[in-house]
């Protein structure tokens, strides 16, 4: 799994729509990418906030946003 295919499967994994095997994937990419790890954790902490706040949840805006900074990082360090 790349990092681009890990951040198309954020939102699915969020909404629990992901299966058992891509799951598996995701997990083990964020063991082995920092930088997607912190991506997971960021977006955790921001659907608690959205929730609590009883706003919207992971909106193509923020999506968009991880997504950016992301490919950023994950391309900037080769
Ligand atoms: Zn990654």
């Amino acid at each position: 799994m790349t990092c681009t295919d890990f951040l198309s499967q954020l939102t699915d994994y969020f909404d629990g729509q992901i299966s058992a095997e891509l799951l598996d994937e995701v997990r083990r990419h964020t063991a082995e990418c920092s930088h997607c790890e912190v991506v997971l954790d960021t977006t955790r902490q921001t659907i608690l906030v959205y929730r609590n706040n009883e706003a919207v949840d992971l909106s193509p805006e923020l999506r968009d946003r991880l997504h950016t900074a992301i490919m950023a990082k994950c391309t900037g360090k080769r």
